[in-house]
């Protein structure tokens, strides 16, 4: 079986509390997009099950997210068997854009095919649940608000037809450190999420652009927020409607409504970065 996983941007990422378990109740405006990895999962030719991709650093047996993913499927259903998952990998990892997670959200969908289990996208997602926070979106895909860990999912009018240039800098971002830094009473600056909702809803591109804000990038350390500020200003130059970091970073993205602009954008970041795309948003599976 053949998947597309598509990766995913923050319209928005706003913390709105810490809970009593450690977590942090999010509010974020998830965004499918079009630069995707692409799976092939069959039936395991040995007893175990094996995850290849064309990365030789990621884990090629059960602690590939695509493995956690047909493991917890055969844990939930009782059914499905061992399959093996051949990964070609696009989207860039540790970058904020939920790569791993997408592996394994195809994978869960694909176990449905080939167990013949007939679970919708919405059981599906409550499967992946236990595989990573960002796995339920990435099951649905689309435009939707999440809300808890990310897992309470509302599915939202789709962001306009537009442009996406993408660009991840060459560093990562420790994901539990920057909830270690964050003071949810200090946060000075929030997304407008109601109002990306609401120009959502209107086809109001500019809207929803001029409103997208991830509070990690309060966080930061000051050298790396001078780079994520440096790519924004590039971004916003070269005519980004808006622009901002995705997820714990360090992706930095901006929207545009002209195609030619965009692609500016990726050439003039291609002179500093390897990682730039230029991409579209993605509709909700089916
Ligand atoms: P998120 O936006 O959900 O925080 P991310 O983009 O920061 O995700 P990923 O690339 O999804 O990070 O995952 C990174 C970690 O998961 C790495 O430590 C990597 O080794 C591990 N991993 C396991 N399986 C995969 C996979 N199939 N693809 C990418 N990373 C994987």
């Amino acid at each position: 079986m053949e998947l597309t996983a598509n990766a995913k941007i923050n319209l928005t990422l706003d913390i709105l509390r810490k809970r009593e378990d450690g977590y942090h109740d999010l509010q974020m405006v998830m965004q499918s997009v079009t630069l995707a990895d692409q799976l092939t999962v069959a039936p395991a030719q040995g007893e175990e099950g094996t995850a290849l991709s064309d990365l030789h650093f990621l884990p090629t047996g059960g602690k590939n997210l695509a493995q956690m993913a047909a493991a917890a499927f055969r844990a939930a259903t009782g059914r499905g068997g061992e399959v093996d998952v051949s990964i070609r990998k696009r989207v860039p990892v540790c970058a904020g854009l939920a790569g791993g997670s997408a592996d394994a959200a195809a994978v869960l969908r694909a176990m449905n095919g080939l167990a013949g289990t007939g679970l919708s996208l919405e059981e599906l997602a409550q499967i992946g649940e236990r595989v990573g926070s960002d796995v339920p979106f990435c099951v649905l895909g689309g435009t939707a608000l999440a809300e808890g860990r990310g897992e309470r999912l509302t599915p939202l009018a789709p962001l306009p037809a537009c442009y996406i240039t993408l660009c991840k800098p060459p560093f990562s971002i420790s994901t539990p450190q920057l909830f270690s830094r964050v003071n949810v009473r200090k946060i000075v600056r929030r997304p407008d999420t109601a109002g990306v909702i609401a120009a959502l809803e209107a086809g109001d591109l500019a809207g929803v652009a001029r409103r997208m804000y991830n509070v990690f990038e309060d966080v930061l350390e000051t050298r790396r927020l001078a780079e994520i500020n440096e790519i924004k200003s590039v971004l916003i130059d070269c005519g980004a409607l808006g622009a901002s970091m995705s997820g714990s970073g360090p992706s930095v993205f901006g929207l545009f409504a002209d195609r030619d602009r965009a692609q500016e954008a990726c050439d003039c970041l291609l002179e500093s970065y390897r990682d730039v795309f230029l991409c579209a948003p993605a509709g909700p599976n089916v």
